[in-house]
């Protein structure tokens, strides 16, 4: 069974669904509410976990009503919550979220996920030494996205970073990890270029491998030489939320594939996830991936 340790974010993502946005110091009566488990961290551990691999995550949570519910969430779906630290006094991560008119606002609220700092990473280093893959995104502290990356590259463990949301980081730290996937907004912002720049020319200034995701189009890999393209499977796209966990995930889980085949079944993966609503919804069984690829 492929091992898997997940270093990121844990997030309630609160969703009201209303006619319209608020007016500065307005008070609207909203349509619909619902709240859903979220966090890149999360989901990608989620995604991971139910395309078959012995997930372990290592992130934070408040001493708040939603604490219980989103390890709950977690542990339900397969996913090793003993490295999920309480924080007291401290609210777990939330996002508010107003749709409206199909665009939505979101405000997140890091709370926890603030707090998830290097000592936690160090603690969970045997897990680390043991994995097939470390996933990190970028939610949490910088100073624990290096840790995760130290840690990982010393125990010659393959660290993948997504490096969302976009940040510029130091080149040495990029040089840690074993492949960044970014899309190309991100990719610009972490090299400190400019976004309008040919993703091509970016994946080959980058001081470390990159795999590239392109929405529908799919996504492109450059281990050394030039990028390659791998086509986006052609789905009925309902909802496009949380495919870039969806393919975190599928990567890190087939990996040990090798390069291509990795980006294949991460691409197969993540465009099933498009196919069902919500982030976690979406996310498929091996099966149903094997079913795509065949
Ligand atoms: P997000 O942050 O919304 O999850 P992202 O920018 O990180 O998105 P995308 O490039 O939009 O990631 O999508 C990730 C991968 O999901 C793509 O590389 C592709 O394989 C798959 N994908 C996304 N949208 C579609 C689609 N409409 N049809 C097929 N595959 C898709």
């Amino acid at each position: 069974m492929t091992r898997i340790v997940v270093v990121g974010s844990i997030n309630m993502d609160l969703v009201t669904v209303a006619p319209r946005f608020p007016a500065p110091g307005e008070t609207l009566l909203g349509d619909r509410f619902l709240s859903v488990h979220g966090g890149k961290g999360g989901n990608q551990a989620v995604a991971a976990a139910r395309l078959g691999a012995d997930v372990h995550m290592v992130g934070a949570v408040g001493d708040d009503a939603f604490a219980q519910s989103l390890r709950d969430g977690l542990k339900q779906e397969n996913v090793d919550v003993s490295h999920v630290t309480i924080i007291e006094h401290c609210s777990s991560g939330t996002a508010s979220i107003t749709v409206a008119g199909g665009e939505n606002e979101i405000v997140v609220m890091p709370g926890a996920n603030a707090q998830l700092l290097p000592s936690h990473v160090i603690k969970a280093q045997h897990l680390i030494a043991s994995a097939d893959a470390v996933l990190v995104q970028m939610e949490i502290p910088l100073q624990t996205v290096e840790a995760t990356l130290r840690t990982a590259h010393a125990h010659h463990v393959p660290v993948i970073l997504n490096p969302a949301p976009a940040q510029q980081l130091p080149v040495e730290w990029l040089k840690l990890a074993r492949y960044i996937t970014p899309n190309q907004h991100e990719l610009a912002t972490l090299l400190g270029a400019d976004p309008t720049e040919d993703f091509h020319r970016l994946m080959r200034d980058a001081p470390c491998p990159v795999v590239l995701t392109r929405g529908a189009e799919g996504a492109w890999f450059r281990e050394e030489g030039e990028p390659q393209h791998q086509s986006g499977f052609a789905v009925e796209a309902v909802d496009s939320t949380g495919a870039g966990d969806t393919f975190n995930a599928a990567f890190a889980v087939f990996l040990h594939e090798g390069l291509p085949v990795a980006v294949r079944k991460a691409c197969a993966a993540a465009a099933l996830s498009v196919t069902r609503l919500g982030a976690r919804g979406g996310m498929p069984h091996p099966a149903e991936v094997n079913a795509l690829l065949a």
